[in-house]
């Protein structure tokens, strides 16, 4: 079963970032609004995250790090509605096949916190108590040290650190209720407060992006028809030294789609950018029935039930905010 375990790794742990988005989206699964990512050399030596959620119940833990064990398998059904982002029950176990994992949890109720560590392939699970406050600590410890045709595919430090960052960056995104930090060999390299006014997520977004995107874009804000478009866009007098700042959500999940990238592109063409390439934060909100985001898990495309409507919206919508701050 730990073969298994490392072949299914292949799919879900790629580099530390890919781990880092399992790990913190079990968290937000468990309803933590505050995560604590702490990761040295660049996630390969160690990546540790600590959440305030619900926690794991000493009598699960063992259980959480074998495969297709999930609690969430009665969400699989409806997981659109309930939200839920992760469901395929392997992420612990596939990166237990190829780190070294220590899992710390304890729930509210329980005398005290529990841990588990497992090691590669011939994992054996040791569980012992350990202080705890409610909610989950996970560490993993060289990443692929078992696996040294995997290992070779890592880049340099400072590159696996700029994926995890992305990844990082991505969720602070469109979580503004859950407080990030980010260190990086011990130095913080992001802290970001739950924002809830609008005030509040600007200063987010400058502080992950820079002041500069945020004083030289506008914040949008329309909503019709069932479709909501909110975020900011950046204006010309914004230049950014790689073109990148290009961020789309639909209901919460970063998205990439060329139906979204054609629409935008053009409404900045049209008024007044030209040739130069938009930059954006923007969140799409509309009714769950009207798209369906299980396309891929992870190539972030979607697909509109009404495709023309949805572009005719973000086209027209951007149109008319860019139209209004032509210089
Ligand atoms: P999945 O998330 O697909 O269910 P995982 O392997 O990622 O599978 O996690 C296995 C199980 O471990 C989860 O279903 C959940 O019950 C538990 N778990 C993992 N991480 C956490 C966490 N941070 N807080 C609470 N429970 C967790
Ligand atoms: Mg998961």
């Amino acid at each position: 079963p730990r073969l298994a375990n490392q072949i299914a790794a292949g799919e879900v742990v790629e580099r530390p970032a890919s781990v880092v988005k399992e790990l913190l989206e079990n968290s937000l699964d468990a309803d933590a609004d505050r995560l604590e990512v702490d990761v040295e050399a660049g996630g390969v030596k160690q990546i540790k995250i600590r959440d305030n959620g619900h926690g794991i119940p000493q009598d699960d833990l063992a259980l959480s790090l074998s495969r297709h064990a999930t609690s969430k398998i009665s969400a699989l059904e409806d997981l659109e509605a309930v939200g839920t982002l992760g469901f395929r029950g392997e992420a612990l176990a596939s990166i237990s096949s190829v780190a070294r994992l220590t899992l710390t949890s304890n729930v509210e109720g329980q005398e005290s916190g529990w841990q588990v560590f497992a090691e590669g392939r011939d994992m054996e699970t040791v569980q012992k108590p350990a202080p705890h406050p409610v909610g989950t600590t996970v560490e993993v410890r060289d990443l692929f040290f078992n696996t040294p045709a995997r290992r070779k595919f890592l880049r340099t430090e400072k590159t696996e650190f700029s994926h995890l960052e992305e990844v990082i960056r991505r969720l602070a995104l469109s979580r503004y209720d859950v407080g990030f930090t980010l260190r990086h060999n011990q130095r913080v390299i992001h802290q970001l407060r739950p924002a809830k006014t609008q005030a509040e997520k600007e200063r987010r977004v400058a502080s992950i992006f820079g002041a500069k995107f945020i004083e030289n874009a506008v914040a949008v804000d329309v909503e019709a028809s069932g479709l909501r478009l909110w975020g900011w866009v950046g204006l010309p007098t914004f230049s950014r030294a790689q073109a990148d700042l290009q961020y789309f959500y639909v209901n919460g999940r970063t998205v990439k789609d060329k139906l979204v990238a054609h629409a935008v592109r053009q409404a900045y063409r049209d008024v007044l950018y030209g040739g130069r390439h938009p930059v954006f934060v923007l969140f799409l909100e509309l009714d769950p029935a009207q798209v369906d985001v299980n396309v891929h898990p992870t190539k972030h495309e979607v697909r509109f039930r009404d495709g023309r409507m949805v572009h005719n919206f973000l086209y027209s919508t951007l149109n008319r905010v860019l139209a209004a701050v032509r210089p």
